[in-house]
């Protein structure tokens, strides 16, 4: 059988919804560049059957850049001194919430470093006051806190927790994390679950020392954890971090990840996410072709946006305003509608079925 009569026969069988091993995956990952066409288009036909033609907006609030962390690639990380730290009051939080509402979107993301400042009980207080005042679903990402916070925090009324388990590799995560381990990660990530979080992970995609065999492993986590979102972005160095200068400029990769992704877990919500709009000029619409169906624009206030700076170019992207009215624009030639609702992941068309 020739190499596209393989990969044409793989496409189809992921594309029904049947398993893939490990292997199959690898071949896929690694298909000739003349097939990519094909895995994007199939990964776009699953997006269409199971998510629909619709796009779902998230916005998002990076509230506070502190984080106790040092995590190699991060701009963020602790040992960052060039960095300058902020933290935005409740009530610029609720303004930004409430702008967000304003604009029609109902879902708000709110993120940060690992910053112990904000205990669990006043993180309770925010999100009640959000709730209160914008009804919006509340979509949390600050980094792993314990299985009691994670309960307090469903209690107020947080619906989603954002939690990448960023490489499917102990120790390759052992060493771009000092101080964590994957296996509490994805404790926390099956804790989540089992508490009835809408639960994201992902991955980053070129990072150092990343083989064929851990992005596999990667997507696999993706599918037997049965996350309900994934973040799938390319990493992308910061000069003011242990990882300055290691090439990383094509979103290719990441492409046949996120595509790959969509046909191995079918009905998730993928976002076209910032880092592929920060490494391309068309990175968001790309994506969008390639299997996902969100967008999440980013509504921190102006003050304090260049200084979320997890890696370099993130801020030029644009304001979220902006992002709204090219997306509008972009995606009418893709027939595709913009759906200004919380957009929840859809029932299961297929069987699940983990080998
Ligand atoms: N502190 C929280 C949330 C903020 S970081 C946490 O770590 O979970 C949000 C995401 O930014 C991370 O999950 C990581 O995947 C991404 N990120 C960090 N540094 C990056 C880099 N240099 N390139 C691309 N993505 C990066
Ligand atoms: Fe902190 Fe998250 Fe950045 Fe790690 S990735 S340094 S936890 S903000």
């Amino acid at each position: 059988m020739s190499v596209s009569d393989r990969i044409e026969k793989l496409l189809i069988k992921a594309e029904i919804g049947e398993p893939l091993s490990r292997d199959e995956i690898i071949e896929l990952l690694k298909m000739p560049g003349d097939s990519v066409r094909d895995l994007f288009a199939s990964a776009d036909r699953v997006r269409q059957r199971e998510v629909g033609d619709e796009i779902f907006l998230r916005g998002i609030i990076e509230f506070s850049n502190h984080c106790e962390r040092n995590c190699l690639y991060c701009g963020l990380r602790k040992s960052n001194a060039k960095l300058s730290r902020y933290r935005m009051s409740d009530d610029e939080i609720i303004a930004t919430a409430e702008h967000i509402k304003k604009t029609g979107i109902p879902t708000i993301v709110l993120q940060s470093g690992e910053d112990s400042f904000y205990k669990t009980d006043s993180i309770c207080r925010l999100i009640e006051r959000i709730k209160t005042e914008t009804d919006a679903v509340i979509t949390l990402s600050i980094g792993e806190r314990n299985l009691d916070d994670y309960r307090s925090f469903q209690q107020s009324g947080t619906n989603r927790y954002l939690l990448k388990h960023e490489t499917s590799s102990p120790e390759l995560y052992q060493y771009l994390r000092p101080g964590c381990r994957l296996n509490e990660r994805m404790q926390s990530l099956r804790r989540l679950k089992e508490l009835g979080f809408e639960t994201g992970t992902g991955n980053m995609v070129g990072l150092p020392g990343q083989t064929w065999d851990i992005l596999a492993d990667d997507l696999l986590v993706m599918k037997i954890l049965d996350a309900d979102m994934l973040g799938i972005g390319p990493f992308i160095p910061h000069p003011d971090t242990p990882l300055t200068g290691i090439e990383n400029d094509d979103i290719e990769l990441t492409l046949r990840v996120l595509a790959l992704a969509r046909l191995l877990t079918q009905n998730t919500n993928i976002p076209a996410t910032t880092a592929l709009a920060t490494l391309h000029r068309q990175g968001r619409l790309l994506a969008l072709q390639a299997g996902a169906n969100v967008v999440m624009p980013d509504f921190t206030p102006d003050i304090y946006k260049s200084r979320y700076d997890i890696y370099p170019g993130k801020s030029d992207t644009g304001a979220a305003r902006n992002i709204i009215e090219k997306l509008k624009a972009d995606i009418h030639s893709l027939n595709r509608t913009i759906n200004f609702s919380a957009g929840k992941r859809p029932g299961k068309h297929f069987p699940e079925i983990i080998h």
